[in-house]
């Protein structure tokens, strides 16, 4: 503990091996993804919960890759999962515990709520330490590490540590990008106050602040606020993309306000909705707004248009993105024009481990909104499962440079194979490529009655162009590897089946693609684990003496990846899936011994 010059409040000092700025999902996979690969992290985060957008505070829910089998997998689907298995109404104080739940029990890692970063010290090209001011305790916190990721969304580490960074739109001439503005400007996509509505029995009646905005049909062209759909979520109350992102925020806060009541006024009260939305009640109000876009840090790779529409085939490919080039008029909600134009990328398309470090400053990395792309390219990249891929990476990634002794751009020029296995055995998608297998997998004999049982060790754990990828067996129904001599086994990888089109949940008024609904239709069902997902299954281990070992036994399993340390030699491993949440069969996309 020491004192702070000037300051009558202590100040608590911090060492470990990787300080995360940020508890957005993407701040949020990186610490976790670091501290489960054996660093020492401290997650420093300025509001009480995490989550970034998608948290109670915003209530943005979670968009990434379009399109059937696309779903991010990793530590996002592990929370999406246990959302689904704890949250069957989906609402957003269950979502913020399940955040919080996997930060505050995960070892190796500190969280530090309502602690805002404001300083940073820097010594020959490196950041040494960072600062934040914790307003609960009226402490100031000293982080010293070995490597730091912002993931800020606003980059405060970047003019804090002089990391070279980027704002605004860049011009067509500087990278070649066709959709960008002739000129370079310092717009950007706004942001907005997002409101939540819920349909009830009996009629209401909405009287708005005397501030609010006052509207009717033709001053909202092209943003008919439409209670029936499921999709509709006020996303175009945007504003403050001609302003300053960060400098103008409280002033551009303030006009959201005026126009989030006045779009509810006009939902409640202009005489074409009266009647339509009697039902409908204002159930949330944002204060806080969401932001798309400020500043961007600098890597060694600068992602633009070209390098997402022709499908990110890296090589140092360690995340994926697979949302539309989704371009915001800065001019927002005052725009007469069509809030946003959607430019056609496929889905999926990589993202290079250079864009996630920074090109100046050594022991920086970054991964959420702030990533190193253009502005056309993050109209793709900033929503919140590649964000949040992006720090699962990032995270990996430290923790790698850690143990290795290594720079961020040292594991890009010595690691990035090793990288790269990690994350894939760790269920990140990446796509291009197939997962390594072990050497015992492959060689032993697979014993399964599924004319398909080789996609069992194909390496790819989800339904491509190339095949479904997958394996079904009864329940009940054993799959087994043979070893021709007794192997000494330490773990056993499985992949099963989580729907990740969500098929098998309820479709009736909700969108059911999404972590938590929007508004709330009168009878929205509940949701629940996908039917897909095997509940209970056997892991069994013969040793050479015939003797069957149970290794592991679930009842109520409803995570997609599972890994299971085993220490024995045996002539046999087989996994029996007993039981789904409702499937009439069970799938699995991997099972490996190693
Ligand atoms: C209205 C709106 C609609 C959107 N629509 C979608 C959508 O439908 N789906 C989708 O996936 N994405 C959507 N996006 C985009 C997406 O929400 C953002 O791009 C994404 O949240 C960025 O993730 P992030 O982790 O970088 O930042 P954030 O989610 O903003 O998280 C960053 C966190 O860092 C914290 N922080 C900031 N400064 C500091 C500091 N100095 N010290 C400590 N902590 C700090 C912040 O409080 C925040 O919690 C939308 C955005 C907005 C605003």
């Amino acid at each position: 503990m020491t004192q702070r010059k000037n300051s009558p409040f202590q100040t608590l000092i911090h060492r470990v091996d990787l300080c995360v700025v940020g508890g957005g999902l993407a701040g949020l996979c990186a610490a976790v993804a670091a501290a489960r690969h054996g660093a020492d992290v401290l997650l420093m985060q300025d509001r009480p919960m995490l989550g970034g957008n998608a948290s109670s505070e915003v209530r943005m829910w979670v968009c990434g890759a379009r399109g059937d089998n696309k779903r991010e997998t990793g530590i996002l689907e592990e929370i999406m999962l246990e959302n689904l298995y704890r949250n069957p109404d989906r609402n957003y104080s269950v979502w913020d515990s399940v955040l919080y739940e996997l930060a505050f029990t995960q070892e190796r890692l500190t969280l530090l709520l309502n602690c805002s970063c404001m300083d940073c010290k820097t010594e020959n090209g490196r950041i040494v330490s960072v600062t934040g001011w914790q307003t609960t305790t009226q402490t100031f916190h000293t982080v010293e590490a070995a490597i730091f990721a912002d993931c800020s969304g606003d980059s405060v580490l970047a003019p804090l540590s002089g990391a070279l960074f980027r704002y605004g739109r860049e011009g067509t001439e500087e990278f070649g990008e066709e959709i960008a503005p002739k000129t370079a400007d310092r717009k950007t996509m706004g942001m907005s106050c997002l409101l939540q509505a819920r349909e009830e029995t009996r009629p209401s009646r909405f009287i708005p602040p005397k501030w609010a905005y006052h509207y009717t049909k033709e001053d909202l062209p092209h943003r008919i606020p439409d209670m029936k759909s499921p999709y509709e979520n006020f996303w175009y109350i945007e504003l403050g993309g001609e302003s300053d992102a960060i400098a103008d925020a409280e002033t551009v806060r303030g006009e959201l306000l005026k126009t989030a009541y006045g779009v509810w006024d006009y939902v409640k009260n202009a005489p074409e909705n009266r009647r339509k939305n009697r039902f409908w009640r204002l159930d949330w109000v944002g204060m806080l707004p969401g932001k798309r876009e400020s500043r961007r840090c600098v890597g060694d790779h600068v992602m633009t248009q070209q390098d997402v529409q022709s499908g990110g085939h890296f090589d140092d490919l360690v995340a994926y993105g697979g949302w539309s080039i989704d371009d915001h008029d800065p001019a927002g909600f005052r725009s007469p024009g069509t809030p946003t134009v959607y430019h056609p990328a496929p889905s999926p398309y990589g993202i290079p481990y250079r864009c996630l470090y920074s090109k100046n400053i050594e022991n920086l990395m970054f991964a959420g909104r702030n990533i190193s792309v253009t502005h056309s390219a993050l109209s793709s990249t900033r929503v919140m499962a590649t964000c949040a891929v992006c720090g699962q990476a990032v995270g990996t990634a430290a923790a790698l440079a850690v143990k290795e002794g290594l720079s961020p751009r040292g594991v890009y020029e010595t690691r990035i194979r090793e990288l790269q296995r990690l994350l894939a055995d760790d269920d990140c998608w990446l796509p291009y490529s197939a997962r390594e297998i072990p050497a015992l997998t492959k060689e032993a004999a697979l014993i399964c009655s599924a004319p398909d049982a080789e996609n069992l060790r194909s390496g790819v754990d989800r339904p491509t162009e190339a095949g479904e990828n997958a394996v079904t067996v009864k329940k009940g129904e054993p799959i087994a590897y043979r070893f021709s001599q007794p192997q000494p086994v330490t773990r056993i990888r499985i992949v099963f089946d989580s729907d990740l089109n969500r098929a098998t949940l309820p479709r009736r008024k909700v969108c059911r693609e999404k972590n938590v609904p929007h508004n709330r239709p009168l009878h929205s069902p509940d949701f629940y684990v996908p039917k897909t997902v095997v509940r209970a299954f056997r892991l069994e281990g013969i040793t050479p003496d015939g003797a069957v070992c149970v290794l592991a036994e679930e009842t109520n399993n409803y995570q997609r990846l599972r890994r299971f340390a085993v220490n024995g030699v045996f002539t046999v491993i087989r996994l029996i899936p007993l039981e789904t949440w409702g499937a009439p069969r069970c799938r699995l996309f991997a099972f490996e011994v190693q």
